[in-house]
């Protein structure tokens, strides 16, 4: 392949990340690729009433089952104990059949996530998780791993916010600096995860989820967001946007009154708005 034709097709491809989703499609000289990414973007992993992570266990041990995969690549980037958080999701997980490794395991971050088949982004700060994505070049080799080698992407909390468009809807203190809080981009659009409308403190005076959602939306480069109520999940399955999980979501538009959306909703539409 010629310079030039290699270099079209890299702008192809960056043009495609752009608005990925929108068309879904790349043309590259040869081939086109259709976008196939499979994730589960959970609120989070604890959920009232439920051990953790047992709210989204049919869900994912479906995904994983579907594929034919057994083994999850854990990566616990959010937080600062990687043996202890990789500890307590193997004592969720294992007894559900899967095996679990850290990515810290590893030689190197970027050799686990080309031979891993499935992998789960834990909570935490999302700043911190960010930074260090980026750190170690997983944000591109992710993206364009889940969009189009079929590996299967599951994000809880911090681990969801990294996977939509940006980081600017997360409820987390900005304790580091991520080089930019542009994120994975699997969806074109922002989370807010534990989404709740009202602190139950009936003396707290502080800005409300509402009002923060509504802050990010009057900036113009504010896309929609999705709140997602703890025990919620949103499932991407190529073009097929379900909620699923115990819970469901709410929907913010610049302009427009918020929108409740029940567990089971096809939200597809949300990928070509
Ligand atoms: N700190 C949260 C978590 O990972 C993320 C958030 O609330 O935005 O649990």
């Amino acid at each position: 392949m010629s310079h030039s034709i290699s270099y079209l097709a890299l702008n192809l491809l960056k043009c495609t990340r752009n608005i990925h989703l929108g068309t879904r499609t790349f043309t590259n000289i040869n081939v086109t690729m259709e976008p196939n990414p499979q994730a589960l973007l959970l609120s989070s992993s604890n959920c009232f009433g439920f051990n953790l992570l047992e709210f989204a266990k049919k869900d994912i041990s479906e995904v994983l089952e579907k594929n034919a995969i057994s083994e999850i690549i854990f990566i616990p980037y959010a937080q600062n104990d990687y043996e202890k958080y990789t500890k307590t999701i193997q004592s969720a997980m294992v007894p559900w059949g899967f095996t679990v490794k850290g990515i810290q395991e590893f030689p190197d971050p970027n050799t686990a996530i080309n031979s891993a088949k499935a992998i789960f982004i834990g909570g935490g700060n999302t700043f911190l998780l960010l930074k260090r994505l980026y750190e170690n070049n997983l944000v591109e080799q992710i993206r364009k791993r889940v969009m189009y080698e079929n590996l299967i992407y599951i994000g809880s909390s911090a681990g969801t916010n990294v996977a939509t468009k940006s980081i600017h809807t997360t409820n987390d203190m900005p304790i580091v600096y991520p080089p930019t809080f542009d994120a994975i981009s699997l969806i074109p659009f922002n989370i807010n995860p534990h989404y709740i409308e009202k602190p139950d403190l009936d003396k707290h005076r502080g800005e409300t989820r509402d009002q923060r959602i509504g802050e990010f939306l009057q900036m113009p480069h504010a896309n929609y967001v999705l709140g997602l109520k703890e025990g919620s999940i949103l499932h991407v399955n190529k073009n097929l946007l379900i909620i699923k999980g115990v819970a469901g979501a709410v929907l913010f538009k610049k302009g427009q009154d918020k929108c409740e959306i029940p567990v089971g909703e096809d939200v597809s539409y949300l990928l070509h708005e």
